[in-house]
């Protein structure tokens, strides 16, 4: 799904499960309970890899949550916890997924951080070197740019348009145009620069009708369904990627890896017990605002608007069992 850096060698057996969460004694009862309770009623482990998919072309070792904790990354703080959102190109293809929508349901992943979305800018706006990094796809026929400059100039907009904003986390270009990160590949989803704090995605691909979307007619209800939610996967994924997260490789996640369209529609939107205690972590002394009740209540509200009809049912079975507990 991603051009991340991935290390390593075999998928893990139950006792690695245990070993990737570690000590949950010292957790608050919110999210201890969270990632310990109804845990095989409601999460599956890693499924067996299909010919093709991103484990049997990548090597993945996992990061468990010890591992994460003790990697350098950027940790939200008071003054320090807005994720930008920085549109390139324009949106209003009736076929394009609403970034409104994105950013509001993708905020509840984040509890201690804030997103935002900035002005649009355009490709024409950044420097004459860009179109070195432009080229027609030689199979889709469809300009591309290449992930490298786009970085560069979202670096160069961080150092002169707002080198006095203390609030910025992350910034995270997203287009509709198609991206690629070297010469010798076809394309790419996103790519993320974790020192920089800045990523670059593209939807163009999430699209079924692609790369004849603008001869398509409008969505259906269940492409836009489908849209919407390879967006919300891409985009979260890639997010939670900057915060310092490896791939997961415990149970099934919406931190696996994934080589395909079709990879991302067999991923769930939720993270495992591993990944939602590493996402308690990353928010650092923010994590007073992660509540998983709250979060789970928001995320089941916007699966209800957005008409996602698996997560939907996921979440309530889950807040049944966690709220049943709670009574207990
Ligand atoms: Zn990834
Ligand atoms: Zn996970």
């Amino acid at each position: 799904m991603c051009a991340c850096s991935n290390r390593g060698s075999s998928l893990p057996k139950d006792s690695q499960h245990v070993k990737a969460l570690g000590d949950t004694d010292k957790l608050n009862d919110d999210i201890r309970r969270a990632v310990t309770i109804g845990i095989d009623e409601c999460f599956l482990t890693f499924p067996k890899p299909k010919r093709g998919d991103w484990v049997t072309l990548h090597k993945e070792e996992g990061q468990t949550v010890q591992e994460f904790e003790r990697t350098k990354r950027t940790v939200p703080h008071s003054s320090h916890k807005t994720i930008y959102i920085q549109p390139i190109g324009p949106f209003d293809h009736p076929r394009a997924p609403s970034l409104e929508a994105i950013s509001e349901f993708s905020s509840n992943y984040f509890p201690g951080c804030e997103l935002e979305i900035l002005p649009q800018i355009e490709f024409s706006d950044f420097s004459k070197h860009l179109q070195t990094g432009k080229r027609i796809n030689k199979y889709s026929k469809q300009p591309q740019y290449l992930t490298g400059f786009i970085i560069g100039h979202l670096k160069k907009m961080k150092r002169r348009e707002r080198k006095n904003d203390r609030r910025e986390l992350f910034c995270i270009g997203v287009t509709m145009a198609d991206i690629y990160p070297e010469a010798s590949w076809n394309f790419v989803y996103g790519l993320a620069s974790i020192d920089d704090g800045i990523g670059i995605y593209s939807f163009a691909r999430l699209d079924p009708a692609f790369p004849d979307i603008e001869a398509a007619g409008p969505c259906t209800d269940e492409e836009r369904t489908l849209i919407f939610r390879r967006a919300i996967g891409v985009f979260v994924h890639e997010v939670i990627h900057l915060f310092g997260f490896e791939h997961c490789i415990y149970y099934s996640c919406l931190m696996n890896g994934a080589e395909s369209e079709e990879e991302i529609d067999r991923q769930p939107l939720y993270l495992c017990p591993v990944c939602l205690r590493k996402m308690y972590s990353a928010m650092g002394k923010e994590k007073q605002h992660f509540n998983v009740i709250e979060m789970y209540t928001k995320m089941l509200d916007g699966c209800k608007r957005l008409n996602l009809k698996d997560e939907l049912q996921w979440y309530k079975n889950r807040l049944n069992i966690l709220n049943r507990t709670a009574d207990n």
